[in-house]
């Protein structure tokens, strides 16, 4: 903007195989350039335009080209006023690290364009367009994820081993000699697990010790005092020897009952390194699948063995919880982890009732268990989350957000609709040449037919017959696999995912908390509540950061109501002498 009514234009297109619209770089840029041919005083900056190719665009990191342009932006004077993309998409792939992008963008006065969705980051409502835009990319990308799942799923299926060695089990290589691969073995197409007998014996006993009451460390010591071979550890521990948590971990590893568990870890990117960590799965989502083969304890004695455990546990926690609170009993509630004391910026936690006899409160834990800090104000949990949903339903996802993602999936549902009419001609074509074949095998076959009524069979007239139907039959089915698709059928499976993409965010919140959490988490940073009197009533003032709403910041106003309480006296003692 420097030369009056000039506007250089850079241009970033990204092209990758596993992107949904796998756009072309060619494609893009000129969709981009056609944008600004349109946009008087547009100007394309020919030394800025610049494209990533093969990125999976997960994460930001190492994609060379955006950061040369996110570097060129923050020269002074700066190279050009504003950035074409095709689409949000091309960006990143995930909400936060596409608004960080536009975000740096903006910071250097310089505006982004999409041109395909029509959002300019100088809009007004931009900052929610590209929210919404990246979440519908979001869903792309977990349809993806899901798919290389499902792909494990299968081998796990197939009774192959899914990964890693087990104590108890050899890993016996399966071999396909149909195949061949290098220094003329056959090749190896998966692993099987087989029992070790040796191992095994160690297993069942430590499943007996167990179930006879032994502790774990007993079991261990007693494993150690024989000499009993241990597990192999990881290479960075040189000592090899039992403990308790090797034991554990064998006590609840149902391969020993012959029940193959998975899902029970996803791996998640981490934003900031751009690398992929495990992250556990509830247990709901776990799956089993029975491995006879694999079992080495008997369901008898698995159940002795737990039941044992379990009551020697609820022995334990008896004794040790009746003093301080646990934290991990504070992770299961929707807010928690987010919300934070006004005051003195400790996380709020429960800090009394236990939801039978009393209303679970959350309060400051400095306040309650150190009385260093004032804010004594408790909020009960359901209040808390009742009027944090009410906020979040009635502000964030209203109708016109709503109205935005239809239209949006609308247009997906156009693209889409289009590439099934090119590949209907397709599917058309070739099922047509498949028929004509088929029709001419039939004409033969009814030739034969003749033949053997004129001249009597013959073997060799029946075994042409034969073949003749076998091949229709394989027509038949090839055509059939070339039905064209089925346009009507596809058209309400997106229009349906459209609205239930709406309708999750919704139920989101009302249903599974882990989920919840997870969502949560990605668009509120966290949740100051800093104590009010107003009328005579505590009420909590709430700040936070929400992606989702046009300016950064909001308050809404929380009734505590729940009471106010003095530090504890005797806890703040004990912690002063410490
Ligand atoms: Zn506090």
């Amino acid at each position: 903007m420097d030369n009056v009514g000039i506007m250089r234009c850079a241009i970033y297109a990204r092209y990758s195989t596993n992107m949904q619209r796998a756009a072309s770089i060619e494609d893009q840029v000129r969709q981009c350039r056609g944008y600004a041919a349109q946009h008087e005083g547009y100007e394309i900056a020919e030394e800025y335009v610049r494209f990533d190719k093969a990125l999976t665009g997960a994460t930001v990191k190492g994609r060379d080209s955006l950061s040369f342009l996110l570097d060129a932006a923050k020269r002074e004077p700066r190279p050009f006023d504003v950035v074409l993309v095709d689409d949000t998409s091309r960006l990143a792939r995930n909400t936060e690290d596409s608004l960080r992008t536009v975000a740096i963008f903006k910071f250097n006065n310089v505006a982004v364009v999409s041109v395909s969705q029509g959002i300019d980051s100088r809009q007004k409502s931009a900052r929610q367009l590209l929210t919404l835009n990246a979440m519908i990319d979001e869903q792309y990308i977990v349809g993806v994820a899901d798919k290389v799942h499902r792909g494990q799923e299968g081998r796990v299926l197939q009774g192959l081993v899914a990964g890693g060695r087990c104590h108890g089990y050899r890993n016996v290589p399966i071999e396909d000699p149909t195949k061949m691969a290098k220094y003329g073995r056959p090749a190896v197409v998966g692993v099987r697990a087989e029992i070790d007998e040796e191992q095994a014996a160690v297993i069942v006993r430590i499943f007996e010790m167990c179930a006879d009451g032994m502790s774990l460390s007993q079991i261990a010591k007693t494993l150690n005092a024989e000499g009993v071979v241990s597990p192999q550890l990881s290479r960075n521990r040189n000592q090899r020897s039992w403990g308790t948590s090797s034991i554990r971990e064998m006590l609840y590893n149902e391969r020993y009952r012959g029940v193959l568990v998975w899902n029970r870890t996803q791996k998640v990117r981490n934003p900031e390194t751009g690398k992929k960590v495990s992250r556990p799965r509830p247990a709901s989502e776990w799956k089993r699948v029975d491995v006879p083969e694999w079992r080495i304890v008997s369901e008898e004695l698995w159940k002795r063995a737990h039941d044992s455990y379990a009551e020697r546990k609820r022995n334990f926690s008896a004794l040790t919880t009746k003093s301080g609170v646990s934290k991990a009993s504070t992770s299961k509630y929707l807010f928690s982890g987010l919300l934070v004391c006004g005051e003195c910026g400790a996380n709020l936690v429960i800090v009394s009732g236990d939801g039978k006899r009393a209303y679970k409160k959350y309060g400051c834990p400095s306040h309650r268990y150190r009385g260093t800090c004032t804010n004594g104000v408790m909020i009960r949990l359901d209040r808390l989350e009742e009027q944090l949903l009410h906020y979040i339903e009635s502000e964030i996802l209203t109708n016109e957000m709503a109205a935005y993602t239809v239209g949006r999936f609308e247009q997906e549902l156009n693209k889409r609709l289009s590439e099934m009419v090119a590949q209907s001609e397709d599917y058309k074509s070739a099922a047509d040449n498949l028929r004509r074949e088929r029709d001419g095998i039939r004409a033969k076959a009814e030739r034969i037919v003749t033949a053997i009524s004129e001249a009597g069979h013959s073997t060799m007239l029946l075994k042409s017959l034969a073949d003749a139907e076998e091949k229709i039959a394989t027509l038949e089915a090839r055509i059939e696999a070339h039905r064209p698709p089925d346009v009507k059928h596809a058209v309400a499976e997106v229009r349906e995912y459209a609205y239930k993409s709406i309708f999750d965010m919704k139920s989101l919140f009302r249903g599974v908390i882990q989920k919840a959490k997870v969502k949560l988490a990605q668009h509120i940073k966290e949740l100051r509540l800093t104590p009010k009197q107003r009328d005579g009533e505590w009420v909590y003032e709430v700040t936070g950061e929400w992606e989702l709403l046009p300016e950064n910041k909001c308050v809404i106003l929380l009734v505590a109501r729940d009471g106010v309480e003095p530090p504890t006296r005797g806890f703040s003692v004990r912690c002063s002498t410490n």
